[in-house]
């Protein structure tokens, strides 16, 4: 199976993609993630992609479109995908397509993860990430076991640059200009799955689970 998941930052993607990868048995092509691993292991794509990231901003399509174009040539992309944070605009999506298409590959499913504004903030600026297997947690919403640990790996939890209260408004603007476009676009493609993010994460996970079937 080949999806798409969207929706704001802190909307629960990263989130639901943990399960739903075990669950389906697809790969998981973060793009956030990536980005986040090459300004780690400092080299050149990491250098270019921090700037954008620390100010809230979107990496330039071109840079975006051919990493993940590359990532989806991978042969574990073969057996099927869950693309997380990509595309982020229309000029994206229409490379994504363009690409699919050379590769003879189809969406099955786009999944729009839907939360009210007011609620992103909050789950942002609590949310903790394991520096060594990238699992997410809570302060409040989604707490490990032992304060600051990795209940998966035992790894040490640790804050991204970009979750402070200022880059995360930017992000969100950032959002609404230039992703949210893309539900109308796939709406119009006939592949939308919108689902309401604001219920206990367990729940999100059965909703879309249950919208994969119909
Ligand atoms: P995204 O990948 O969309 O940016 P994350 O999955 O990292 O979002 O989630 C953002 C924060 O919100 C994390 O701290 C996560 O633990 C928390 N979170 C995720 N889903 C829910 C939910 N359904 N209810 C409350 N908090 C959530
Ligand atoms: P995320 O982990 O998805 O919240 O992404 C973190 C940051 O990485 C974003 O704020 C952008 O700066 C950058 N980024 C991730 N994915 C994309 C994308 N598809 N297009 C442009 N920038 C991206």
């Amino acid at each position: 199976m080949n999806l798409l998941i969207m929706g704001p930052p802190g909307g629960g993607k990263g989130t639901q993609c943990e399960v739903l990868i075990k669950e389906l048995n697809i790969t998981h092509i973060s793009t956030g993630d990536m980005f986040r691993e090459n300004v780690k292991g400092g080299t050149e794509l990491g250098k270019k992609a921090k700037e954008y990231m620390d100010a809230g901003q979107l990496v330039p399509d071109e840079i975006v479109v051919a990493m993940v174009k590359d990532r989806l040539s991978k042969p574990d992309c073969a057996s099927g995908f869950l693309l997380d944070g990509f595309p982020r605009t229309v000029a994206q999506a229409e490379a994504l397509d363009a690409t699919l298409k050379e590769m003879g590959v189809k969406l099955d499913a786009v999944l729009n993860i839907a939360v009210p504004r007011e609620k992103l903030l909050e789950r942002l600026t609590g949310r903790r990430v394991c520096r060594t297997c990238g699992a997410t947690y809570h302060v409040l919403f989604n707490k490990p076991k032992e304060e600051g640990k990795c209940d998966k790996c035992g790894g040490e939890l640790y804050q991204r640059s970009d979750d402070t209260e200022a880059t995360v408004n930017q992000r969100l603007d950032v959002y609404e200009a230039q992703t949210q476009p893309l539900i109308e676009y796939y709406g119009k493609q006939g592949l939308l799955k919108n689902i309401d993010g604001d219920q206990e994460i367990a729940k999100v996970t059965r909703d879309i689970l249950a919208s994969l079937k119909r």
